[in-house]
């Protein structure tokens, strides 16, 4: 299992320019697990409106993501990984 913190960043307020926790841009890619490189994306999490107040991100390969179905799988794998780091 790969460590949250090293695939996960997210900004405290929605203002905020630089994040609170920033994942290393080197890290492994959400979707296979490689280490980071060029091109990649990063990609916010959306939640609604009573969702947490962080706002979360995590990056991935472009190629890792370039379907709306490869997209949607990751983004369900991140929302997985910020409830593992929130301790749900
Ligand atoms: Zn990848």
């Amino acid at each position: 299992m790969t460590d949250p913190l090293r695939v996960i960043g997210w900004f405290d307020a929605p203002d905020q320019q630089v994040p609170v926790h920033d994942p290393p841009h080197n890290g492994p890619c959400m979707v296979c697990g490689e280490p980071l490189a060029m091109p990649l994306k990063t990609v916010s999490l959306m939640y609604s409106e009573n969702g947490p107040r962080k706002s979360y991100f995590y990056r991935a390969h472009s190629p890792c993501i370039d379907t709306p179905e490869k997209g949607f799988a990751a983004d369900e794998k991140a929302f997985h990984t910020v409830d593992i780091l929130m301790g749900a």
